[in-house]
Parts: C-alpha cells; sequence; structure tokens
C-alpha cells in the first residue's frame, strides 16, 4: 500500500458532491497536511470556481463540454480549466497528484479510478460503480500499477480498519452491517404499496433518492457485498450482513479463533472520509463522539430474506461474475427511477431486476466496453419491461 508522507497533493473528483465537500472539509482543517491541486465536477461550475479560489486549485475540470465556456468564466486567474471525461480521469493520473478522492456518482467515476489505480496512487473510493462494474478491472490495474485502493463507504472502511496489520489468512468471516431502512421489520404482503415518500424516509444515513430506495429494498447492502468481495477478496459464502437499526458498528471481522474485531462510531460519513486521506495515521475529527452507555441498545438480526430477495439476488450476480453486477446494477437504477415516478410498485423493483438478469447474457468483464455494453443492454431491457407492463 503506497502511503505517501504529508502534505499530500490531492485531486478531489466529484468536488461539488456529497463525499468530494467532506474531503475538501478534511483539507480545509488540515492545510499544512493536504495540497488541493485539482478538482473535478460534473456540471456545477459556479461552486467549483468557488472551489477552486477557496483552496487554490491549479486545474479545474468539469465533466460536460457544455459547460466549459461558463467554467472559464467562474474560475480565478492562473487557475486551468478544461472539460470532458478524459481530461477527469487525466487529473487522477497527473505525476505530482498523491491521493485521488473519487466522490463522482455513477460509471462516470470507472475512468477516473483505473487511471488513478495504473498511476500507482492512493485511491480514496467512494464511486461504487467502480468495484461493483469493475472490480476485476481495478483488480488489474492496482497490480500493474502499483496503486490501492482506500474504502471510503462507511461498512468497508470498517472492514479495511479492522484487518488492518492482520494476517488476511486468519480472517473466518467479513460482515457488514445494515440499517435494515424503514421497512425492517414488515412483511413482503405489507410491502404491497408503500409510496416514494415511505422508501425515502431513511431511518439513519442521509442519502441520495437512489441510494435511500436501494436501502429500503436491502439492494444497496447487496451493492456492498460486491464491493467486499472486491476490495477483500474473501468468498462470497464467508461475506455476512447482519442487520443493526442503529448503524453504530459498521463492520465485523470474525477471526478462525472465533473472536470478532468491531469497528464502531457515529455514523457520519467525513470519519471514513478523513481515515482514508489520512491512512495510515489518525486525527482529530469535526465528527460526534460514540458514547456506546447512551444508546440504550444495540440490536443485531439476520436479514429476512423473503421480504428483501435483492440481497440474495445480488449475491447471485457476484456468483455469476463478468458482467452480472453490471447488468444487477443498471436494472435496478432503471426499476428506481420508475418507482420513484410512480411507474412501478416498490415490490417490483427486484422483480424487474431477477427478470433481467436472466435474460441479459453474461459475458467477461475484462474492458470498459464491455462493462459499459452490458450496463446499456441492461437498461434497454429494464425499460421494455417497463414499457410493457404500462397500459
Ligand atoms: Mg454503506
Amino acid at each position: 500500500m503506497p502511503h505517501p508522507s504529508f502534505p499530500r497533493n490531492i485531486a478531489v473528483l466529484g468536488s461539488t458532491g456529497f463525499i468530494g465537500q467532506k474531503a475538501l472539509d478534511v483539507a480545509a482543517r488540515y492545510p499544512d497536511r493536504f495540497r488541493v491541486a485539482a478538482l473535478a465536477a460534473g456540471s456545477s461550475v459556479d461552486l467549483l470556481g468557488g472551489q477552486a479560489r477557496r483552496f487554490g486549485a491549479d486545474t479545474v475540470v468539469v465533466a460536460d463540454p457544455g459547460r466549459a465556456g461558463d467554467l472559464a468564466r467562474a474560475l480565478p486567474a492562473g487557475c486551468r480549466g478544461a472539460s470532458g471525461a478524459e481530461a477527469v480521469a487525466a487529473l487522477a493520473a497527473r505525476a505530482d497528484v498523491d491521493l485521488v478522492v473519487n466522490g463522482i456518482v455513477g460509471a462516470a467515476g470507472l475512468e477516473a479510478s483505473l487511471a488513478a489505480l495504473r498511476a500507482g496512487k492512493m485511491l480514496a473510493l467512494a464511486n461504487k460503480e467502480s468495484l461493483v462494474l469493475a472490480g476485476e478491472l481495478l483488480a488489474e490495474a492496482a497490480a500493474s500499477g502499483g496503486g490501492a485502493i482506500l474504502p471510503v463507504d462507511s461498512e468497508h472502511s470498517g472492514l479495511f480498519q479492522c484487518l488492518d496489520g492482520h494476517d488476511p489468512s486468519r480472517v473466518s468471516r467479513l460482515i457488514i452491517t445494515a440499517s435494515g431502512g424503514p421497512f425492517r421489520g414488515r412483511s413482503r404482503d405489507s410491502l404491497d404499496r408503500v409510496t416514494p415518500e415511505e422508501a425515502l424516509a431513511h431511518p439513519v444515513w442521509p442519502m441520495g433518492r437512489r441510494i435511500t430506495v436501494d436501502s429500503a429494498t436491502l439492494m444497496n447492502k447487496g451493492l456492498e457485498v460486491i464491493e467486499t468481495y472486491r476490495l477483500f477478496d474473501v468468498p462470497l459464502d464467508r461475506i455476512e450482513v447482519w442487520v443493526h437499526p442503529q448503524s453504530v458498528v459498521h463492520a465485523l471481522v470474525e477471526w478462525t479463533d472465533g473472536s470478532l474485531l468491531a469497528q464502531l462510531s457515529a455514523p457520519d460519513m467525513l470519519l471514513p472520509v478523513q481515515y482514508a486521506m489520512s491512512y495510515p495515521e489518525r486525527w482529530p475529527a469535526e465528527a460526534p463522539a460514540c458514547r456506546l452507555p447512551d444508546w440504550k441498545e444495540l440490536r443485531f438480526e439476520m436479514p429476512d430474506h423473503e421480504t428483501f430477495p435483492a440481497l440474495r439476488l445480488a449475491i447471485q450476480a457476484a456468483g455469476l461474475g463478468g458482467t452480472a453486477p453490471a447488468v444487477l446494477n443498471a436494472a435496478d437504477e432503471v426499476a428506481v427511477e420508475a418507482f420513484l415516478a410512480g411507474r412501478l410498485p416498490f415490490l417490483e423493483i427486484v422483480e424487474m431486476v431477477a427478470s433481467v438478469l436472466d435474460t441479459v447474457p453474461v459475458r467477461p468483464a475484462d474492458s470498459i466496453r464491455a462493462v459499459l455494453a452490458a450496463d446499456r443492454e441492461a437498461r434497454e431491457a429494464a425499460r421494455e419491461r417497463l414499457e410493457a407492463r404500462t397500459p
């Protein structure tokens, strides 16, 4: 694992999004340890321009080429602007950058992750799609270029912290926790008519709309099992999900002697972001303390696979390998959008994903092109099903 000395030059990709802004909060709190060299975002050029001014970035990229002119007007003097997906990936490989924070949402984050790992960088990775769609490509890029992934998702950061410094051959099981979402404890029948408003009322984590619905179906946890499988190279049958409504324990490692190591912290994404940036050091953080006596109880239960079949479906896709996880992810995105638009009942989200996974052929995920083709094919298959069921 490369861990360059401080101060570290960083590139923050997706800097105007939730994770990107947390990364800049860390850089602002520790200005002597980070130099923000470059920023990239999808389209929010005014916010990008403000960030460039505040942090003194020398290069800023907007992914949407249509916003290049607006970006040029928003940038401070002396700051270079560029646009397009290739320019974003180029930032990740820049010779003077030590650490890349990838907080891009969606498949647009793939190229940048690969570029960072091929160039031997530390990659603080929040972009789920990188691991779910292209886990094998990422592993190859890291092996050939010498880069390494520092997970930013809370559960994977927890596993990473528990495993650090230990012999991986002594692992018996990796366990990630799930809050269970707003419908924990409900029967399948009772979810027949739930509305988008009910599904969007997540009890613990404030998040985007798709991931919140994915938490209600447990598909998000299924995607996180795939991420765990890719990050830590442990067989699928040794990865478990425990439902833990308080979300204080994020992950546990069970060792061959039966003992467990767990990572606990207040549910605040600043912590995993900061740890990925400060690794292998630990610094004071702007986050609430985790006072266990303040919790009346911490509960754990096994997931209800009958009410929430998404978890097993995701594990099945991971087992199929190749482009199957890309198909699962794309079909789910279309189904969730349809649910949010009132075009698909809640219980049919996962049914639709299962049916797309059944019909779209699985191919080797040996190039970004193959992965993106599977993504497109799955979206089309999901949309066709949607058209067929809408009167
Ligand atoms: Mg998570």
